[in-house]
């Protein structure tokens, strides 16, 4: 399908006169928006004024420019359909072929220190998205291009292709535009996300006047010499630690509390039943399933001696068969959101075990306090989650859907995991963590060493790295153990070496372009 006529509406402008002038030598119309048509104009290309082509101004100082039927009808339109190409024909609404669109820098916006709320807020962009999905879900018909990468693929595909652009290229511009958006509004929910109810991103206030009452006066600190006390901040949503109903047992320890913490809520961040055992505050299984007694059985064969007097914790209901279950193991605290009456009345056999009740509830945003010599050091929580679209393959290798799925999974252990964390993984179940080291190599040393120890195979596994690998040498550890997928952050200085790494033993790589160290 030849292309007749093309939409140009452009933030980053870098490469567009060059594009402009080559289409136009295919004969194409082009159609602009008021800045990218006037720097077309001045490079003396021929172009119509999107304001000229729907014969209706831009207004509100550019919210909406390109929000026209003439435009949209003009993308969506099917060239199969006859019904469509004539409703197009009464409205005299000419088809446009090819849509070219980069967005407002909303990311490089709230990048810059001094941003403010309302700078990027007028940095969402609302038509250019629009034209984007609209471009995309009509790939059949439609090419889209929103990488200025892309423009040199362009016009190669176009002079192979007697000026049209092949299906499998328009279905590839496709699936990157729906991932370009995607990536464009997470950034926007993240950073709206971050912003308290006043539409103030989340700032701290000169002093703090901090608010929590006591919950209980603890028998003593970390060691017996310490002594301790747990307060609960006096705004604490009901999902959060600090509210728990204890069923039975041990009075809790400081230790307990700390544990207990990093366990429920590594087990909120799962949507599937699953189940995180904690030792030293670190997981030392995790596992997703079917069910939380399936779950429980693969987090505890991660590391059957770390989980010895671990504490459990679970998003699913404890029922009898999975308190016999854990019954069998010595533990310190199991928590979860529901206990059966069967189940209490199983757990009663060992009534030192302390079980607590805390509804299922994330409770983000919270602030992250950690004394200093003479100070005080506040910062908002890790409450970060990645999502698949995030995720960048940098490897030649392209990951199994299962892969992405184990990667996910790893990543979400890795980041409860204290640095440096390396986590093996496969079928939504732990193989290996290793936790806490001064270098990445030991760390992923150990977690292999870990994985051995309890009978796991890591052929074929995933890696999740919780930072950047600074030399390849982490990466040669892992894949000599069995692992065949590795997500981490990227951002290395020697990210090209570890990338050649990857690619020389044939596996594959994603970054995430975020890191969680928690130390
Ligand atoms: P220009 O510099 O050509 O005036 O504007 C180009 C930018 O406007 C592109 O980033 C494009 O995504 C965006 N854009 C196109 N149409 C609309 C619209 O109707 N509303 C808004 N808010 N942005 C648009």
């Amino acid at each position: 399908m030849t292309i007749k006529q093309a939409l140009i509406s452009v933030s980053d402008k870098e490469g567009i006169v060059e594009l402009a002038k080559r289409l136009h030598q295919f004969g194409i119309k082009i159609i602009s928006s008021g800045g990218t048509a006037k720097l077309l104009q001045e490079a003396d290309i021929a172009v119509t004024e999107v304001s000229e082509y729907t014969q209706f101004s831009e207004m509100l100082d550019g919210r909406v420019k390109t929000l026209h039927p003439r435009i949209h009808a003009g993308i969506l339109a099917r060239t199969d359909l006859p019904a469509h190409q004539q409703a197009l024909q009464q409205a005299g609404i000419p088809p446009i072929e090819l849509v070219i669109v980069n967005l407002y820098p909303f990311i490089e916006t709230i990048a810059q220190a001094d941003c403010t709320l309302e700078q990027a807020i007028e940095n969402i962009d609302i038509g250019g998205p629009t034209l984007i999905r609209a471009a995309a879900k009509n790939y059949r018909h439609v090419t889209v291009i929103t990488d200025p990468d892309d423009y040199t693929v362009l016009l190669a595909e176009m002079e192979a292709n007697k000026g049209s652009v092949s299906p499998e290229k328009r279905f590839q511009f496709a699936q990157k535009a729906f991932t370009h958006t995607a990536r464009y509004d997470s950034a926007i929910s993240n950073y709206l996300t971050a912003t308290d109810s006043n539409s103030q991103r989340q700032h701290f206030p000169d002093a703090l006047n901090l608010n929590f009452d006591i919950v209980q006066t603890l028998r003593y600190g970390e060691n017996p010499h310490q002594q301790a006390v747990f307060y609960r901040d006096a705004d604490s949503p009901p999902g959060s630690l600090a509210n728990y109903s204890q069923l039975q047992g041990k009075e809790l320890s400081y230790n307990n509390i700390a544990d207990t913490d990093a366990a429920w809520e590594c087990v909120k961040t799962f949507d599937a039943p699953a189940c995180v055992i904690v030792k030293h505050a670190n997981p030392c299984g995790v596992a997703i399933a079917d069910n939380p007694l399936t779950a429980y059985q693969l987090a505890f064969a991660t590391d059957p001696t770390s989980a010895f007097g671990g504490i459990i914790a679970f998003n699913r209901a404890v029922d009898a068969q999975l308190a016999e279950a854990i019954l069998k193991q010595f533990v310190e605290v199991i928590i979860a959101p529901e206990f059966s009456q069967e189940a209490r009345q199983t757990l009663a056999q060992k009534n030192n075990i302390r079980v607590l009740l805390v509804p299922l509830q994330t409770c983000s945003n919270q602030l992250e306090l950690k004394r200093v010599s003479g100070g005080l050091l506040v910062q908002t929580s890790d409450s970060l989650n990645l999502s698949q679209h995030q995720l960048t393959i940098v490897s030649r290798a392209q990951p199994t859907p299962q892969q992405v799925e184990d990667c996910l999974f790893a990543w979400r252990v890795a980041k409860f995991v204290k640095s440096n964390a390396i986590v093996f993984c496969a079928q939504g179940q732990t193989l290996g963590i290793g936790a806490g080291q001064m270098s990445r190599i030991d760390s992923a040393r150990i977690a292999s060493i870990k994985a051995e120890h309890a009978g796991l195979s890591l052929m074929g596994s995933v890696v999740a790295s919780d930072a950047f690998f600074p030399f390849r040498d982490g990466l040669d550890v892992v894949v000599e153990a069995g692992a065949r997928a590795v997500i981490q952050p990227g951002g290395s200085v020697r990210d090209e070496e570890v990338i050649k790494a990857a690619d020389e033993h044939g596996i594959v790589m994603m970054f995430t372009g975020i890191r969680h160290f928690r130390h």
